[in-house]
């Protein structure tokens, strides 16, 4: 079997047996990646000295008899604002320059303790802001299944990473929708996991209160061994749950989805929507009911009309405060000046890119004083009414079944200049990361113009195991997403 098209698992089990090694199979990692990468630009940095070096230390495991761990030789890619001891990262933006974190992000560390290989460093939305990976310094990524379309954002890079087959795991960072929107675009699925079951040390805070680390992949059994390697309590992230986390694989191979009751949201599917994605919906519908499950209605109409300004005020407040810190003279990018405050202008204002400069302005105008009674603690208020009407649909229902975003991936540059319509796209994704609710975007098929379709799973704090089982399901029916050649023009 070719390399692009092997999962997870099957790599791990051939670099352990000694079939294949960790270095053959990183460098067909990065000869996929070599020739693709000039069409698609989803990584930001890739890292072959590294990943060879720790090929062949994975090698040297296996020669010696010790277990290299249930990733063992499997490249992976993780989104750039995750930390990389003495690899840049950037988080897609110039302030950071060429930043080298002294340290590696929690997921990295484990990722490599289970014998993971990082090739590369994903292309994204600067600091995660944004929905298509176009507000990038290092320029947009294109969506391997078309390349004149947007793969989403803000972990862009990441779901071409899976899509394209350069690695069968990709991690992104989800705030408002940003591994489960561009996992619908690029065709693959993406889970973001329950607020608090994977830590976030060494992850580059954009909202602390939403942001969360995920896996991408092609197989719903290479998500859940993701899941199993990286969701573990780190006393480092204070948000991190001491939990006993359940064993996602066993959920993948043996799914219990017999007489669950899914829920399906009305205001979801009367919005604008297009019309393979309600399809899809109600394809999925079909088969969770032939598997044993009951579809019951469920009312979300608070998290319909106000989960997004809600989320819009939110976000930028927690954005502008994280964001405070760059400023020219700890980390990156420096320009110079004959005075500090003048340093901290001009730093900031050549460092951020607009979209950053639009959210950090919002933030700051919605936490002034004479506004942060009106915005910001109404938004709180919003917010804790959203989380009791999933809290009431979940009395219900054991799972929702919704759309991921409204439409199929738009073309680069249709929604540059019409932020509004960007923000649209995570209309159903950022009512989930308000309540802290686990989703996963499961790959449905691929519609005739060969663009991805998929469906959005959504389960009560800590039942992230709920959403693979159902995923497990609907692969079975559906497939597994096919690997993306690089897309036509
Ligand atoms: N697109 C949303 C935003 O721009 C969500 C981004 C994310 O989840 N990081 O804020």
């Amino acid at each position: 079997m070719r390399y692009e098209q092997m999962d997870a698992s099957s790599i791990a089990s051939a670099v352990t047996r000694g079939e294949v090694s960790a270095v053959e199979a990183v460098s067909a990692s990065l000869d996929r990646i070599g020739s693709l990468e000039p069409r698609l630009n989803a990584l930001i940095t890739v890292m072959e000295e590294r990943a060879l070096e720790r090929a062949a230390y994975v090698d040297g495991q296996v020669a010696s008899g010790c277990d290299p761990g249930p990733l063992a030789g499997v490249p992976v890619v993780v989104k750039d604002n995750m930390c990389t001891r003495g690899v840049r990262t950037t988080c897609g933006s110039r302030i950071l320059g060429d930043w080298e974190p002294p340290y590696d992000a929690a997921v990295v560390e484990l990722f490599e303790k289970a014998g993971a290989v990082i090739v590369g460093k994903s292309n994204m939305d600067e600091f995660a802001m944004g929905s298509s990976t176009e507000h990038s310094y290092f320029g947009p990524a294109s969506n391997p299944r078309d390349i004149s379309r947007v793969p989403g954002g803000s972990s862009g890079g990441s779901a071409a990473s899976a899509a394209a087959g350069y690695v069968p795991i990709a991690l992104g960072s989800d705030t408002g929708g940003s591994i489960r929107q561009p996992a619908a675009f690029c065709g693959v699925h993406g889970l973001k996991p329950t607020y608090g079951m994977v830590s976030r040390w060494g992850l580059v805070a954009f909202a602390s209160s939403l942001d969360q680390i995920g896996p991408f992949g092609r197989s719903v059994g290479d998500i859940a061994l993701a899941m199993d390697v990286i969701s573990s309590h780190d006393p480092r992230d204070s948000t991190c749950s001491r939990r006993e986390r359940p064993s996602f694989r066993d959920g993948a191979s043996s799914p219990a989805v017999k007489g669950m009751r899914i829920g399906i949201v009305r205001e979801f599917l009367e919005g604008p929507l297009d019309p393979s994605l309600k399809r899809s919906i109600e394809g999925t519908a079909s088969v969770l009911v032939s598997s044993g499950c009951a579809m019951v209605e469920v009312s979300l109409e608070e998290s319909a009309s106000f989960g997004l300004p809600c989320y819009y005020i939110i976000a930028p407040a927690e954005a502008s405060s994280n964001l405070a810190r760059f400023d020219g003279v700890r980390y990156g990018f420096r320009e110079e000046a004959p005075d500090l405050v003048s340093q901290f202008t001009r730093t900031r204002s050549s460092g951020f890119g607009e979209e950053v400069k639009r959210r950090i302005l919002t933030g700051t105008f919605v936490l002034s004083s004479g506004y942060y009674d009106a915005y910001y603690l109404t938004a709180l208020k919003v917010r804790k009414r959203i989380c009791e009407e999933f809290d009431r649909a979940f009395r219900s229902v054991d799972v929702i079944l919704m759309p991921v975003a409204p439409s199929l991936p738009f073309r680069k540059g249709d929604l540059l200049d019409d932020p509004i319509s960007m923000y649209m796209s995570d209309v159903f994704t950022l009512p989930v990361n308000l309540a802290g609710l686990p989703g996963m975007t499961v790959f449905t098929g691929l519609e005739p113009s060969g663009l991805p379709t998929s469906v959005q799973l959504v389960a009560p704090r800590w039942q992230d195991r709920r959403l693979i089982e159902c995923a497990a399901v609907i692969e079975e029916r559906f497939g597994c997403p096919p690997v993306a050649e690089g897309g036509a023009l």
